[in-house]
């Protein structure tokens, strides 16, 4: 499905862009940040919690759901967006990655990938068909294409065989579509080599995806290994298709990956982090630990900057209190929190490419960062 993708401002010194696309769902104004639900929840949260945040696309993972609670579950309960009553845009990777991190004995071949899953060991034969197929099942609005991922470390010729089998499946994905109101996108990899990283854009914009994702990166790569690659690989994306990058990352990374035209990221950082006290502060600037006991008898807010509910309303002693009794309470306001200073950043990169200013936005949050940490 066509997503409309639409620009409406563009960053005179940087590649950076303002943009809407529709879905069948609802309108998803770029760039944009996709708070991560691994198994069909954004833990801790709700879709209230999701909608005064602000959120308009989440992630659901295909590996995840097609093994728990499977295919005929998801399409007996409806779907994802009918089971977890969430009504905006839902996104859902391929399962690609999770495979390569979550499970043993594993078997790449031209099929697909060979498994055992990390619930309980069961053998599962992973080919593009079945990635859609459980995507469909899921009912996501944005569909990943299975790829094979290789870490950035790996030789020339590894990653080269692995981004071949990524076209060729990325083919046979576009091929066994059956959902006419999902999109697909495409995923680029190549690794750190700027040749690859061409030649692999070349091969994959031949074709009629409705977007493509930079995969391939943070996975072992330094952090000007990545954003040089990034700033080689997306301006070469289709200028009137969305562009993704998975999987990253911290606020820094969201800065640099918009100005370097990166339209939509992902990532488990702000809600992991926050389920074990990692709180981003100042607009996302700063990182504290809020089980250090200078917080004890703190009754201010955790972040005096930040508008979010938690801050609002509760002091960080409090909240440091809940999170060394491990209350469950903690973990939703300290989500809330995360999210929103991600989701805050995100609106405030938006606005600044709205106004024509966003180079000088960039210049000025970096300025506030501290040196190291
Ligand atoms: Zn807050």
């Amino acid at each position: 499905m066509d997503l409309n993708f639409t620009l409406e401002a563009r960053c005179p010194e940087t590649e950076a862009r303002l943009g809407r696309f529709r879905t069948t769902h609802n309108e998803v104004e770029t760039p944009q940040f996709m708070p991560v639900g691994t198994v069909g929840s954004v833990k801790s949260l709700d879709p209230r919690d999701l909608t005064d945040l602000g959120a308009t696309v989440i992630l659901g993972n295909t590996y995840h759901l097609g093994i728990r609670p499977g295919v005929p579950t998801l399409e007996a309960l409806g779907g994802m967006h009918t089971m977890a009553a969430w009504p905006r845009s839902i996104l859902t990777d391929s399962g690609g990655f999770q495979i390569l991190s979550l499970t043993n004995l594993r078997k790449i071949t031209e099929e697909g990938v060979q498994f055992r899953n990390h619930i309980d060991g069961g053998l599962l034969d992973l080919t593009p068909e079945l990635s859609l197929r459980i995507q469909a099942a899921i009912g996501s609005d944005i569909a990943m294409v299975l790829d094979h991922l290789a870490p950035s470390n790996s030789p020339r010729a590894v990653v080269e065989e692995a981004m071949g089998r990524t076209t060729r499946w990325a083919l046979r994905s576009l091929a066994a579509r059956t959902r006419p109101d999902q999109a697909l996108f495409a995923i680029v990899q190549g690794g750190v080599d700027l040749e690859l990283r061409q030649r692999h854009v070349e091969e994959l914009c031949a074709h009629p995806f409705d977007g493509f994702a930079v995969g391939g990166l943070a996975v072992g790569e330094s952090i000007p290994q990545m954003y040089e690659t990034l700033a080689f690989t997306a301006p070469k994306l289709p200028v009137d298709k969305p562009r993704y990058l998975m999987g990253v990352g911290t606020p820094q990374d969201l800065v640099e990956g918009v100005a370097r035209g990166i339209d939509l990221f992902d990532c488990v950082m702000p809600t992991r982090n926050a389920r074990k006290g990692g709180l981003f502060v100042d607009g996302g600037r700063r990182k504290i630990n809020l089980n250090n006991a200078r917080f004890k008898d703190d009754r201010g807010p955790l972040d005096p900057t930040c508008t979010c509910y938690t801050c609002r309303t509760f002091s960080a002693g409090y909240l440091r209190h809940l999170l060394v009794a491990k209350e469950l309470l903690v973990y939703r306001l300290l989500s809330i929190h995360n999210l929103h200073i991600y989701l805050e950043l995100m609106r405030n990169l938006r606005a600044a490419l709205r106004e024509g200013r966003f180079a000088a936005f960039r210049r000025e949050w970096w300025a506030g960062v501290p040196a190291k940490g």
